[in-house]
């Protein structure tokens, strides 16, 4: 049985498939929506519709961005040398918000998971492979201290095992099954510091 008009149920639905999100909090949002002035609900849909149809890849770094190259990989304030492998976007702008990296990123988008069928070929590795035929000094492995992101990271350092690069791997003092956006800024920092040579 539906209690709500179709139009209210449908927005109700679509909020409900939004991650976190259970059907409590997207009623709750929805009616939050439907009390806003219609001006307002309409800024909010346009910035959605305009960040989706913007939204790419960086050409370099893989990052989700508006650009073709990204706002990190096209500065020559940062050191293009030293690369941070993480597995999406909101780990780069954790690293970001400490203000203290100034290497550059390499964004895989994903990591690698038998249990869900993702192999190497489905995450960003071509395009870390192709950089570092460029000339870097360090590749920091940053992935999840989750079974994924500890496969991807070994994965990376066999791959790189004769490359004659230096790879490192960041301290476990991010907590296990952590994702690294939910770390706070002292934690990330002492896991780059204490980083370990693999
Ligand atoms: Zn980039």
């Amino acid at each position: 049985m539906e209690y709500y008009s179709k139009t209210i149920t449908k927005l109700i639905a679509e909020l409900g498939h939004l991650p976190g999100i259970g059907q409590k909090m997207a009623q709750r949002i929805a009616f939050h929506l439907l009390h806003q002035d219609e001006q307002s609900v309409r800024d909010f849909a346009d910035a959605i519709v305009t960040a989706r149809t913007s939204a790419r890849f960086c050409k370099e770094c893989c990052t989700l961005t508006d650009e073709d190259i990204c706002p990190i990989c096209a500065s020559d304030k940062r050191d293009h040398h030293t690369i941070m492998v993480v597995e999406d976007t909101r780990d780069l702008v954790a690293y970001e918000k400490t203000g203290q990296y100034n290497g550059v990123y390499h964004v895989l988008q994903g990591a690698i998971s038998p249990m869900q069928g993702i192999g190497p070929g489905d995450i960003r590795l071509k395009e870390l492979m192709v950089r570092l035929q460029g000339d870097v000094d360090e590749v920091i492995i940053a992935t999840n201290s989750t079974l994924e992101g500890e496969a991807t990271a070994l994965f990376i350092s066999k791959m790189l095992k004769d490359t004659g690069i230096r790879v490192t791997r960041i301290a476990s003092g991010v907590p296990v099954g952590g994702d690294l956006e939910y770390v706070d800024e002292v934690t990330l920092l002492r896991a780059l510091e204490n980083r370990k040579e693999l």
